[in-house]
């Protein structure tokens, strides 16, 4: 994955160039345009659905001829380099956009796209965006953004190695949910060289280099077999009964119909802020409408916890996140930016309502970083305003999990966010690399906070479920009932492993686990601890 193509410097062209060198640079900066409008319509011809209708998109853009006269302009008059004068004139037609605002303004960043592609060609950079060497690839990046991982096409980018990011940082939580072999934190991810054949395995989260045929034929095979293995028959429930509702996270219609396929008994979170990454204008109600029914669609009569916009962090939306923060985990971010921008919540809640009304499903909506029991009232009063009766709080800040007898009095459920818990509990930024040892739900000190938030849930009576990293890990699952927690839910490929492993587990076991794991001081001692009590593990091969 190349850097970011840079802003040229505000060059010129030699003070005493003459017409041969003005005519060259011109001849550069229409062949560059001509280039990138040539490769961006013959992609669009060869990919399908919404990639083709992206790059369609911004084909037109790098055709319309006003940004190719502009650059010629400047460099004919202004003397401006190629590439700089591109730049310039691509600044102006952004400019231009986003002050007409609206859905105008989203055509903002096709301009950059078009800008950065071409002046990539000036300056003899590699082309930006995710590469398209003409077959399938391993993804070597420094990072990625939870907006570029949202579009890699699992077909093509067979696992993705990064030297930044967190296990669960946003990027590798899409990566997962698309089924794409991913390994964060990687040092020495950018010494991987293009053409060399790597393993990634990113259950173990390994990168071996330089394997032997043998080793590459073994994995190709076990990969095959994999795929054909258990099945979730829709029900989760511990080996003595006991229920545990076994629910998916999903972000778009896409991910809904999967969980669906899956067995999925319903949605536990859907990401809403994911359907609208890298947007500068709010969603219109109507548009909103239309992209929360696709998932409501795929669950009728099901529970569908709809989650309103988590936006900040590493997940900012441009029309409600400030621009610049000194540590943006800590700062306005989830329900918090509702504080300046009611309006925009209002208007979410709203188009949730209305969505529901369409469908059959049977919708929870529940509001992202809760800190008190003040902003949970405040969230379950504005809700019964637009008539929604279930209406929940993430626990994912210790300060509501240490409160939550009280964060759940009026709050109709709870749902755990193991991983911003993680990073609070252990003061450790999900996205940074180096802070990846911390980043596990198998801290005990984490596992406590998940105890105290089971026994407000309980004291009030309220369903408490798990919808971070952690509800995925088939070993921690019965950690978490055993804690009090009555449903989890998690990428919808994880579905089968946890029912199986629940399933071979009594409640009265799952308990046991729980204060096992809370007597130990690591998160390793715990991991151990437990796997050592559940031979049924080794049996299914986890
Ligand atoms: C979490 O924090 O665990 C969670 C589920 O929310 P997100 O990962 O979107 O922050
Ligand atoms: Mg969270």
């Amino acid at each position: 994955m190349p850097a970011p193509v840079p802003e040229p410097d505000a060059g010129q062209l030699a003070a005493d160039a003459g017409d041969a060198e003005v005519d060259l640079a011109v001849t550069q900066v229409l062949a560059a345009v001509t280039t990138v409008q040539e490769d961006l319509t013959a992609r669009a011809a060869r990919a399908e659905g919404t990639a083709a209708e992206v790059l369609g998109v911004t084909a037109a853009m790098a055709a319309d001829p006003s940004l190719a006269r502009d650059a010629v302009g400047r460099v004919r008059e202004q003397r401006a380099a190629p590439a700089r004068a591109v730049w310039e004139a691509a600044g102006v037609v952004v400019a231009q956009l986003e002050a007409l605002g609206g859905l105008m303004a989203e055509r903002a960043r096709d301009v950059r796209d078009v800008r950065d592609r071409i002046v990539a060609i000036l300056l003899g950079l590699p082309a930006p965006g995710v590469p398209d060497p003409g077959h399938p690839f391993v993804l070597v990046a420094d990072d990625l953004a939870p907006a570029d991982t949202a579009q890699l096409d699992p077909e093509r980018v067979l696992a993705v190695v990064t030297r930044g990011g967190g296990p669960t940082s946003h990027t590798a939580i899409l990566a997962r949910a698309l089924g794409v072999p991913a390994v964060v934190a990687v040092e020495d991810a950018l010494d991987l060289r293009d053409g060399e054949t790597v393993l990634v395995d990113g259950g173990q989260g390994t990168v071996e280099r330089d394997p032997s045929p043998a080793d590459v034929e073994a994995v190709v095979a076990a990969r095959g077999a994999r795929r054909s293995r258990r099945r979730f028959d829709g029900t989760g429930r511990t080996a003595d009964g006991r229920r545990v509702e076994l629910l998916a996270n999903v972000a778009n219609g896409s991910d809904a119909r999967d969980a669906a396929e899956a067995g999925a008994e319903g949605v536990g979170l859907f990401r809403t802020e994911l359907c609208f990454l890298g947007r500068t204008v709010e969603p219109t109600i109507d548009e909103q409408v239309a992209a929360y029914r696709e998932v409501l669609a795929a669950f009728p009569g099901r529970k569908v916890v709809v989650r309103t916009l988590d936006a900040g962090a590493d997940k900012p939306l441009a029309f409600v996140t400030p621009d610049a923060e000194p540590n943006p985990a800590l700062g306005v971010r989830g329900m918090r930016t509702s504080r300046r921008h009611p309006e925009v919540l209002d208007r979410q809640l709203a188009a949730i309502a209305r969505a529901a009304q369409a469908e059959s499903a049977d919708v929870w909506v529940m509001a992202p970083m809760i800190a008190t029991p003040d902003e949970a009232d405040a969230f379950v009063t504005l809700c019964a305003a637009h008539g929604i009766e279930q209406a929940g709080v993430m626990i994912e800040v210790p300060a509501a999990a240490l409160g939550a007898r009280w964060v759940l009095a009026r709050a109709t459920f709870g749902s755990i966010g193991t991983n911003d818990l993680t990073q609070y509990t252990m003061a450790a930024d999900r996205e940074v690399a180096d802070l990846a040892r911390l980043s596990t739900a198998w801290q005990p000190t984490v596992l406590a906070l998940v105890g105290a938030a089971g026994s407000g849930a309980a004291l009030n009576g309220r369903p408490l479920g798990v919808c971070g990293e952690a509800a995925a890990d088939p070993v921690l699952a019965p950690v978490l009932v055993g804690l009090g927690v009555t449903s989890l839910s998690m990428t919808a490929r994880a579905l089968a492993d946890v029912a199986a492993v629940l399933a071979a587990t009594t409640a009265q076991e799952c308990e046991d686990l729980a204060f096992l794991a809370l007597q130990q001081p690591t998160p390793d001692a715990a991991r151990a601890a437990v796997r050592a009590q559940l031979p049924v593990l080794d049996e299914l091969g986890l």
